[in-house]
């Protein structure tokens, strides 16, 4: 049993995974680690990632860092959730708008109520059930988070406490260089080693393990635990330990991005813009000072210069920088713990950012390895639990991303077969078909141990992908249908009381 305390730790890269990983660690072992970061400006960071979702703001507090200080060091807005436009048909849009939808009744979740209302008027007017998308819209009407959104609202409200119904659940949109910045300095402050340099080698013990990096300028810097957060050139677990990665580019085609910042325009819209295109999808990410945009595609259906001309020519403002191209392969590394090196960030391998949840793994694999740090030595315990969590983690992020895709009946502008009719026509993780037959045959959704998404997120991106259950919950029938008319009413009269008094977007930032 190997007994090496574990004192010296290496970071490997200053993105924003690099120094999140410090200003952790710091943060929670204090004096009991010396901590060293190497960064290189020559080579410099990925500069992308600015949309998160709401487990951040636990990350921020454990830091001890406001909201306050964080909206104004990194020049954020808040976001409400992804609207998803042109997913499943042309014309068609969506949200996924964080927190909960309505209020639950008991153990039975509100889309059931929703869904036998919807049933009740279908049979008393059958015009009106005409078409998926006319029924999908009208489940929005129950999420405050869409209709804040929508008209470009915000304030942080806990809970509607006379309604029994829950209040705005928030993430942010954010300069991810800046938040970086923030995080250096917090590091710094608390004693993190700084180096700034180029790796040139990387030097292994007897037993395979990683001894030292030898930096271009001289310095051979040793330690007992590595972390890889040099990105996608994924320096250690790569390069060094030659850990292999797994390839999920054929359920996620898209392999290419180029991103532009471009002037902000108004209304100060608190959420993220996702739509669709022939060969992928665009981004449009509010900040105060700018929006960030940026195109996802795959090479295979749109070549570079198709890419640059449609992100060029859908930008709501003045483009501030030559667009950036960024190649990609989605799909992760198989061992993200590998002897004393954990990959963290690009690294340890890449989901496409349509659900915001790359500086989420991130978050979340730096309390993973903080909940398994070694006391006496690392042991194959400790890596193989953090590599079955890492794995189950990614699995569940990508069958959710895999859903947009899949769930889609858009046609092809040609007679080829287009990107889109390529997701309809695969054959997709078996979880995931399950969820999907579950959904469709009964309306229900369940979360697998501790899933990132939620019911609601789940149910949401259904509805929006163009699925009506079939059936819903035999308890629904044990109320009214006048009670049910009355229970739908008074929650939409409750949202809507509540953002008619909440401050604008642009307001509630102007007064922090
Ligand atoms: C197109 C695109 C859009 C994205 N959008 C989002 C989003 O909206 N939301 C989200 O959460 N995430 C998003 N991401 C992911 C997000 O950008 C990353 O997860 C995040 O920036 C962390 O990156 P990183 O720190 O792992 O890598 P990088 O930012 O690439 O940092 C790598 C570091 O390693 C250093 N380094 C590398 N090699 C060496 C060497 N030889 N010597 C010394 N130092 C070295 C570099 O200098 C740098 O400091 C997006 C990613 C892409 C590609």
């Amino acid at each position: 049993m190997d007994q090496t305390i574990i004192k010296n730790i290496v970071i490997v890269g200053g993105g924003t995974s690099g120094w999140m990983t410090a200003a952790l660690l710091v943060k929670l072992f204090n004096k009991q680690l010396n901590i060293t970061l190497i960064e290189s400006d020559a080579i410099g960071t990925i500069g992308v990632g600015e949309a998160t979702i709401p487990p951040l703001q636990i990350f921020n507090s454990v830091l001890g860092i406001s909201e306050t200080d964080f909206i104004k060091a990194t020049q954020a807005t808040y976001k409400l959730g992804i609207e998803f436009q042109n997913w499943h048909q042309q014309g068609e849009a969506y949200m996924h708008a964080f927190g909960n939808i309505g209020r639950d009744l008991g153990f039975t979740s509100f889309h059931h109520y929703w869904l036998s209302a919807q049933a009740n008027l279908s049979q008393s007017n059958p015009s009106q059930a005409n078409g998926s998308q006319y029924i999908a819209n009208d489940f929005w009407q129950y999420s405050l988070n869409y209709q804040a959104a929508k008209h470009n609202k915000f304030q942080p409200i806990q809970t509607i406490a006379q309604a029994q119904m829950s209040g705005i659940t928030h993430a942010y949109h954010f300069d991810a260089g800046l938040y970086a910045n923030l995080l250096r300095q917090y590091s710094v402050q608390r004693g993190i080693n700084r180096v700034e340099g180029i790796i040139t080698s990387t030097e292994l013990s007897t037993d395979g393990s990683i001894k030292s990096v030898t930096l271009q300028n001289g310095p051979c810097i040793s330690g007992d635990l590595f972390i890889d957060c040099s990105g996608f050139s994924a320096l250690l677990i790569e390069q060094a330990l030659g850990v292999e990665y797994e390839n999920w580019q054929h359920w996620l085609p898209c392999d290419s991005a180029y991103a532009v910042p471009c002037e902000s325009t108004s209304p100060l819209t608190p959420y993220t813009k996702a739509t669709a295109h022939h060969a992928g999808w665009q981004w449009r990410i509010p900040l105060q000072h700018r929006t960030g945009n940026g195109i996802v595609y795959s090479s295979q259906h749109m070549s570079d210069e198709q890419a640059k001309q449609h992100l060029l020519a859908n930008l709501d403002g003045k483009p501030l920088a030559e667009p950036r191209k960024i190649n990609f392969t989605t799909g992760r590394r198989v061992k993200q713990w590998h002897k004393n090196c954990v990959a963290i960030g690009l690294s340890s391998g890449f989901l496409e950012p349509l659900e915001s949840t790359s500086l989420h793994l991130v978050q979340s694999a730096i309390i993973r390895l903080t909940k398994l740090f070694p006391r006496n030595g690392i042991q194959p315990q400790h890596i193989d639990e953090f590599n079955r969590q890492s794995q189950t983690e990614f699995e569940q992020i990508r069958d959710f991303i895999i859903l947009h895709y899949h769930l889609n009946a858009k046609q092809s502008a040609d007679n080829e077969r287009g990107l889109w009719q390529q997701c309809r026509d695969m054959d997709i993780p078996e979880n995931l078909q399950h969820k999907i037959d579950l959904f469709k045959a009964t309306a229900t959704v369940f979360r697998h141990q501790d899933e990132l998404f939620t019911e609601a997120a789940w149910i949401q991106v259904m509805l929006g992908q163009g699925i009506i259950p079939e059936d819903y919950h035999p308890l629904t029938q044990a109320v009214s249908q006048d009670d049910l008319t009355d229970y739908l009413t008074n929650i939409r009269k409750v949202i809507n009381t509540t953002v008619s008094q909440m401050p604008s977007h642009k307001d509630y930032i102007a007064a922090l």
